[in-house]
């Protein structure tokens, strides 16, 4: 997968070098470019924002700036060619690639992910968007190339996304009901989520297929050693080597946590028929 971000911070996107990004960096299972808006603003002050019209507080993201960078990052043209890949933040270790995945289960999975179109997809983060959730991770994580557009100030006027609409398949997310002072840590975060579920980025595929959301539930607590620490002791069924027992009990913590915490995950399992008599005995309980 390819991932590129245009952002007037470019230093703010280091973090994508690191830790398990870094690692699929080396692997050559993920390739980042980071572009700076800036290299696209032609007046001598490198201005890529206007007041707005209409009147009100703030400034807007100018189109003429944000268009030619759009079309370039597309096409990989301009000073989009010139920026180069991120390389990784690790030391270098010797490639090695855990889990096979042959190019062309990754040609399926983009296909699938964009019901055969093949333009890149243009994230947008924005409050004004739709969730990002584990879902739209899922999705994604299937893509061969991803373009973030960061906004900052009030946003980025609106005609660009318009326009981009010819050259890719615009989608507008949100992190949350709150408001952020720019895109680049919705970027981190949205990248770090499709990321780690591109097949062979994790060393354990079960680590994620286990976690919060992929089966609409929260996961329970976990424990490591020692059994005993400061006098509190792990639950004893996790050290009792029944998996059977431990599955159960796990399923159980998991469905008690989601309605504690997230009573609408519960309804929404229940109206698709993910709970079976047992699921709904602990609930009632
Ligand atoms: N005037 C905008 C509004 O009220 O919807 C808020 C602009 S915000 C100060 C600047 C930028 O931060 C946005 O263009 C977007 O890139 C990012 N941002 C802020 N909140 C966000 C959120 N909840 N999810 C995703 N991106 C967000």
């Amino acid at each position: 997968m390819r991932l590129d971000v245009v952002t007037i911070f470019p230093e703010y996107l280091d973090p994508l070098r690191h830790a398990l990004l870094g690692r699929a960096i080396e692997r050559g299972i993920l390739e980042v470019g980071v572009h700076n808006l800036r290299d696209w603003a032609h007046d001598v002050h490198k201005s890529v924002d206007d007041t707005p019209f209409g009147g009100g507080p703030g400034m807007v993201m100018k189109p003429e700036v944000w268009g030619p960078a759009l079309d370039d990052v597309v096409a990989l043209t301009g000073p989009a060619a010139a920026d180069g890949v991120l390389d990784s933040a690790l030391p270098h270790v010797p490639a090695t690639v855990p889990e096979q995945v042959s190019a062309q289960d990754r040609g399926e999975d983009a296909a699938a992910a964009s019901d055969g179109d093949r333009r890149p997809v243009l994230v947008v983060p924005t409050p004004g968007g739709a969730p990002f959730t584990q879902d739209t991770a899922q999705r994604w994580s299937g893509e061969d190339r991803l373009v973030f557009a960061c906004g900052r100030y009030e946003g980025i006027d609106q005609r660009v996304f318009d326009d981009a609409a010819q050259r890719y398949r615009v989608e507008e997310v949100s992190l949350g009901d709150y408001v952020l002072i720019g895109g680049e840590v919705a970027v981190l975060v949205m990248a770090e989520a499709v990321v780690r579920l591109i097949p062979g980025v994790l060393g354990n595929r079960r680590s994620h297929e286990e976690d919060s959301f992929q089966d609409g539930l929260l996961e329970g607590p976990a424990y490591t050693k020692p059994r005993v620490w400061r006098d509190l002791e792990v639950p004893a069924v996790l050290t009792s080597g029944d998996h059977g027992k431990v599955d159960r009990w796990r399923r159980d913590q998991a469905l008690l946590r989601t309605a504690r915490q997230r009573p609408d995950l519960i309804e929404a399992a229940r109206a698709r028929g993910d709970l079976d008599r047992q699921d709904l005995g602990v609930l009632g309980e």
